[in-house]
């Protein structure tokens, strides 16, 4: 028992601690599944500008030229900006230059793609904004672009790119097998992320990068003198792409929450016109403009399109509920079975000692039933033997006495036998009139000292039973006894009272006494085995409590059932309820 509560309390408090434990691990958990959502966000960014920033520079154009041209002739190719895909993310590409004068904004769209007049003037708008920003950076702020060395670039790629827009294209085809081999110096800047309001206050997320061209003197050859004017002067232009703000702000982190967070993890919006849900909740906060890399022009930007991990903790404390009463629901079967099992203990130990204290009894009362009428024997024997009685009338009286002990050891002896005969041997009880069985055993009922004053009989007349005259004999014989034993009648005293009567289903034979009585406590114990009231040691009568057991068994061998009661004005009535006979 001890052990099962040790290990019951150590099991609670092992979940009571997990549950702490996992209550205590949520904040860090929002944390983590922030991190993995961030991650996720900006490995899908990170593929999409580096394919960009793999571009070259010189197909941001309507037409391009493959820089591994072969040959005097230049080749013309529709640029992929135009004709290509667009991957997901990006809204448009855009180009222009950054001189003197402002120059126009030239927008991609890729191939099959809708250009709605609704996103065309958006674009417009703001690549406008966009490029007055950049027309505005000091010098400072260029120059600090534009780290690293200018790599050349085949001349016939760069003056095509120049050409597009321009009448010059075919001095570009006429010169081409003067530039052959020949190449431009090209500074190709990192690609920038920039995030920033445009006037009406739209959210624009732009990567761009800056190019900067400037030949040296020989550069241009010669003979095409036509590109002088292109290209002579060098040029600055500042190429990228527009990215979706939609995409990257919203549908990109939901879609990688939903690969990412957990059951009970959520990724929501903190947009007032998405109210939180009510549950006790823990949250992480993700600014994805700042974790995506752009740079912010207006500090309250950071925070555009903030995000939040929730976690409901509700699940965690419904699983501990869950646990718990589980918990609870077996630690009470275990108690209950415990207790079931300590009473039956408690119960098997009790009948056990019982047993012993009445076996104990048993002998003391055996030992003592043998040894008077032994000792009587002997005594008696012993005096006829030596020939202290000489007179005739005192030897019978001595020869007499002798007889009656060795019956009373046979009748002991018999008892014994007839307990665990009746134990084992099955009975045919047989339909009788227990009148009559009665009347025939009156003989036999004779007290020893002789006579049957003390006994009164009322037989009623009643129907026959069903019973065995070896059975009414062992009851009536047994309880007879007993009363004369326990409630010896005085002279002129109240006699036993036999009587038979018939009560609804069964035939009753009653013998009734004035003595004592049974205690209430007793009325079931006494006809048990070797049972008797008191203890050995106290007790003035003689026997083995064997009697009455003896006439519960008579009584069970034909169906019949014993039981005794105080009979009113004192004593008691031992009753055999005997089955009709049908
Ligand atoms: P025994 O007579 O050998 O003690 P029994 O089985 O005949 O054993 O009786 C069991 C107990 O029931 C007796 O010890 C006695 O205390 C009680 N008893 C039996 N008959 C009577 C009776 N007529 N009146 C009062 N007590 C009785």
């Amino acid at each position: 028992m001890v052990p099962t509560l040790v290990f019951g309390w150590l099991y609670w408090r092992e979940l009571v601690r997990d549950y702490d434990a996992e209550l205590a691990a949520v904040p860090e958990d929002a944390e983590d599944a922030a991190r993995r959502i961030v991650a996720g966000m900006r490995h899908r960014l990170d593929r999409l500008l580096e394919e960009e920033g793999e571009r070259p520079f010189h197909q941001y154009g309507q037409i391009f030229s493959a820089v591994d041209a072969m040959g005097d002739e230049v080749s013309i190719l529709p640029s992929p900006l135009v004709n290509g895909p667009r991957p997901q993310g990006i809204l448009g590409w855009f180009s222009f230059d950054l001189g003197e004068t402002a120059t126009e904004v030239d927008f991609f769209f890729g191939a099959g793609r809708q250009k709605s007049d609704e996103l065309l003037q958006s674009l417009t708008l703001t690549l406008s904004d966009f490029r007055d920003r950049k027309a505005k950076e000091g010098l400072l702020e260029r120059l600090s672009q534009l780290e690293g060395s200018a790599s050349p670039f085949p001349l016939s790629a760069v003056s095509v790119h120049r050409s597009f827009k321009s009448e010059l294209l075919s001095c570009v085809v006429e010169c081409s097998p003067h530039m052959v081999g020949r190449t431009l110096p090209v500074f190709t800047s990192e690609l920038h992320s920039q995030f920033f309001r445009r006037a009406d206050g739209t959210p624009v997320a732009i990567v761009s990068r800056r190019i900067l061209a400037k030949p040296n003197k020989g550069d241009l050859p010669p003979e095409a003198d036509c590109l002088r004017p292109l290209l002579e002067d060098g040029f600055t232009t500042q190429q990228g792409i527009v990215v979706d703000v939609d995409w990257l702000l919203r549908r990109l982190p939901f879609e990688v929450a939903a690969q990412t967070l957990g059951e009970s993890q959520e990724l929501i919006s903190l947009n007032p016109a998405q109210p939180i849900k009510e549950a006790p909740t823990v949250f992480a906060h993700i600014l994805p403009v700042v974790a995506m890399g752009f740079e912010v022009e207006a500090p309250g930007d950071e925070d555009f399109g903030r995000l939040d991990v929730a976690i409901n903790t509700d699940n965690i404390r419904l699983r501990f509920e869950k646990q718990s009463k589980r918990f609870m629901g077996v630690a009470l079967m275990m108690v209950l079975t415990m207790a079931a099992g300590m009473a039956l203990l408690y119960r098997s130990v009790n009948r056990e000692l019982e047993q012993a204290h009445r076996m104990q009894n048993f002998v003391a009362a055996v030992t003592h039933e043998l040894r008077t009428p032994l000792s009587t024997i002997r005594l008696h024997g012993e005096m006829l033997l030596e020939g202290w009685a000489s007179d005739p009338k005192v030897q019978r009286e001595y020869y007499s006495r002798i007889v009656r002990e060795t019956n009373r050891l046979s009748t002991l002896v018999e008892n014994v036998l007839q307990k665990s005969r009746l134990k084992e041997s099955v009975v045919e009880a047989q339909p009788g009139d227990l009148n009559r069985v009665i009347e025939a055993l009156k003989p036999n009922l004779q007290a020893p000292e002789g006579g049957s004053a003390d006994l009164s009989f009322e037989l009623e007349a009643g129907p026959r039973a069903l019973i065995t005259s070896e059975a009414v004999s062992g009851i009536l014989s047994n309880l007879v006894e007993n009363a004369r034993k326990y409630a010896p009648v005085s002279p002129g005293g109240e006699p036993i009272q036999i009587r038979t009567r018939e009560e609804g289903e069964t035939v009753l034979l009653e013998v009734a006494d004035r003595g004592p009585g049974v205690p209430a406590e007793e009325r079931e114990r006494i006809f048990d085995a070797f049972y008797r009231i008191g203890s050995e040691a106290t007790r003035t009568t003689t026997g083995t409590g064997l009697g009455l057991h003896l006439v519960a068994l008579h009584a069970e061998s034909v169906g019949a059932r014993a039981s005794v009661e105080n009979r009113s004005g004192g004593g008691s009535v031992f009753r055999i309820a005997f089955l009709k006979a049908v």
